[in-house]
């Protein structure tokens, strides 16, 4: 018999994933989700619950009923700017109903969590690739609340017996290889979703986000991580706490840098599209360069991602014209 997992947010982007592995690998998955900006049609691979993470007692009802050994938390706002424009939504419900969450499952005696971080604590980046004990000065409450969680979380572990995991994501792309499931984000704010949208002709251009950067070619480089990577740490990241081993933080990116330009060329040579491009002034709070050393995850979990920045492409392509009901 597998482990029982409850996955907040599992009807989204990450967590849908991870569920459709976990599912895989014979643990039994329960999703917990409020669809507030998740999807039932990405739910599918769990027992779908309707519920939210602020919701003490719903909370309490799950933990219990299913009898949980490991919470994954997936359930964060994920909007930077939104995020600088309506802070107290993203203290409420990042940091206050994450509080909540830890709360309680402590007090149902569950005391294993996974929790979503960001590369986004590490603020502007003073060297890359990026080091897990690197200086964290996150530059906007998003990366703020992930911050104060993790911190939060290392003190509940070090005085109530919490164990956890903390995954710092670096830029997750891609999409299930096998089709099923995908990124819906709505808005979308992302790079490679937009640009696939300008490749579908849904939106007229992709504009570049500043070309004066201390980059190569001027643009923002960032590390993507395909989604299913992402998914595969988790598993092992479960793995890790079952077997009794103690809490810890880890960077997941694949330590290898690409432009905006280059994603914008990559993403022409896989849909075999052109489309007009646009350079316009940078977006505020961008770091010019974000990429991650995981050498952490790898000598400590066994994690090897295995997809690169082609097989992301297709793989969000395929999804994405899906999703839009396209063709092409
Ligand atoms: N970007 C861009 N045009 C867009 C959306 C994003 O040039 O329409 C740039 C953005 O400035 C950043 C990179 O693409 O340098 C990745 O942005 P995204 O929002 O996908 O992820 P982030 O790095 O902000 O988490």
């Amino acid at each position: 018999m597998g482990a029982n997992i409850l996955v907040a947010g599992g009807a989204g982007y990450i967590g849908s994933h991870v569920c459709k592995m976990l599912k895989k690998m014979g643990f039994n998955v329960f999703i917990y989700d409020n669809l507030s900006h998740g999807y039932k049609f990405l739910a599918k691979y769990g027992e779908f619950v309707l519920g939210d993470v602020g919701d003490r007692r719903q909370l309490e009802l799950v933990l219990k009923n299913y009898k949980i050994d490991v919470v994954m938390h997936f359930c964060a706002f994920i909007e930077v700017g939104e995020s600088v424009q309506n802070p107290r939504k993203y203290y409420d419900n990042n940091l206050y109903n994450t509080i909540n969450l830890v709360d309680t499952m402590l007090d149902c005696g569950v005391n294993k969590l996974i929790f979503s971080s960001t590369a986004a604590v590490y603020g502007m980046p003073e060297r890359v690739p990026i080091d897990e004990d690197d200086k964290k000065d996150p530059i906007n409450p998003y990366g703020r609340t992930k911050w104060m969680i993790e911190q939060v979380l290392k003190d509940y572990s070090d005085a109530h017996g919490l164990r956890y995991v903390a995954f710092r994501y670096f830029n997750a792309a891609g999409a299930d290889p096998e089709g099923e499931l995908g990124e819906a984000h709505d808005p979308e704010t992302h790079l490679i979703p937009l640009v696939l949208d300008a490749a579908l002709g849904i939106r007229k251009s992709i504009k570049i986000f500043g070309t004066d950067y201390p980059t190569s070619d001027g643009t923002c480089i960032r590390d993507y991580i395909h989604v299913n990577d992402l998914a595969d740490a988790h598993i092992k990241g479960v793995e890790y706490l079952l077997n009794g081993n103690p809490s810890n933080y880890f960077n997941l990116g694949n330590g290898k840098g690409f432009s905006v330009r280059e994603i914008i060329d990559t993403v022409k040579k896989v849909t075999g599209k052109d489309f007009p491009v646009e350079e316009v002034e940078r977006r505020p709070g961008d770091p010019a360069l974000l990429i991650a050393k995981s050498e952490k995850a790898k000598k400590v979990l066994g994690w090897e991602p295995k997809y690169g920045i082609e097989e992301i492409i297709t793989h969000a392509w395929n999804w994405h014209k899906k999703l839009k009901g396209v063709e092409s």
